[in-house]
């Protein structure tokens, strides 16, 4: 087993160091883990601050990157002997022209991983209900598709990220605003979509933390996995989301299965960068 989306406490949203996530992770028999801390860089939002040994400092310091990448490294080196494979990833907050806000040195680092997500629009977020329902407020569910798909396509285009991130996340207070709509909005975009990652080498991942939430499918849908991959995208990989050492691998096995029940494919490896190979 495997889990290619964690986030240890430099996120201020998480809780737990490098070492007790690696813990966890060999207590649940889990393989290989990517730590994706969260990148924010909108400066229009309070988000753009990472956690560094207990003080907390803004994404764009060079500091926290040759930190994080240290502490990883060497985590690394440590729990090879245990046989858990450690990756150096991040998750990638993109919005429109978010390229231009990359920390200094940030595209010097050599990455195994790097996940995009969209979780703004105009600067709000989508995955918390208030800011989520003033966005929403603001346009049809084929307004909010078109912008939320554009970011996407545009930052493909830039070869800067590997793997999107919860491609539905809009899912989430999306229902209760539109209704049953939110989960076809996607449909009109599939086909751009799929022509631009598999242009750009991009994958994408599924996201089982909306299980934990309570809901029916993981991030994206199970509709929308088989629409990606009958179009000939086939580099996913699968990751919990954890905030927490506790949630370390959970629900990757379900993941996992329906991926190969639903379209009989294997999940991908990343190691710098670069899918090596799928299991
Ligand atoms: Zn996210
Ligand atoms: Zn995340």
């Amino acid at each position: 087993m495997f889990d290619y989306h964690i986030h240890p406490n430099y996120s201020i949203d998480a809780d737990g160091s490098i070492d007790d996530f690696c813990l966890a992770a060999i207590t649940k028999g889990v393989k290989e883990i990517a730590f994706t801390t969260h990148l924010d860089t909108d400066r229009k939002t309070e988000d753009c601050i990472v956690r560094v040994k207990d003080e907390i400092i803004d994404v764009r310091s060079k500091v926290w990157i040759e930190d994080y990448e240290d502490a990883i490294r060497t985590a690394a080196d440590k729990y090879r002997n245990e046989n858990l494979v450690v990756l150096l990833g991040v998750e990638l907050d993109i919005y429109p022209r978010v390229i231009e806000s990359l920390p200094e040195g940030f595209l010097d680092v050599e990455w195994d991983l790097i996940i995009g997500s969209v979780h703004l629009i105009d600067h709000q977020a989508i995955s918390l209900k208030n800011e989520a329902e003033s966005i929403f407020s603001k346009y049809s569910v084929e307004e909010l598709g078109e912008k939320y798909f554009s970011i996407l396509l545009d930052t493909i285009e830039t070869s800067v990220i590997n793997i999107l991130g919860h491609l539905d996340l809009y899912r989430r207070f999306g229902e209760d605003f539109y209704g049953f709509q939110i989960h076809e909005l996607w449909r009109p975009h599939i086909d751009e979509l799929a022509d631009r990652m598999k242009k750009y080498n991009v994958g994408f991942e599924i996201n089982t933390s909306s299980w934990r939430k309570g809901q029916q499918e993981p991030l994206p849908s199970t509709d929308f996995i088989k629409a990606l991959v009958n179009r000939g995208v086939k580099t996913i990989t699968v990751g919990s989301d954890a905030h927490t050492p506790n949630d370390v691998g959970a629900d990757v096995d379900r993941a996992l299965n329906l991926l190969w029940s639903s379209c009989g494919v294997q999940p991908s490896r990343f190691q710098k960068g670069k899918k090596v190979i799928n299991r």
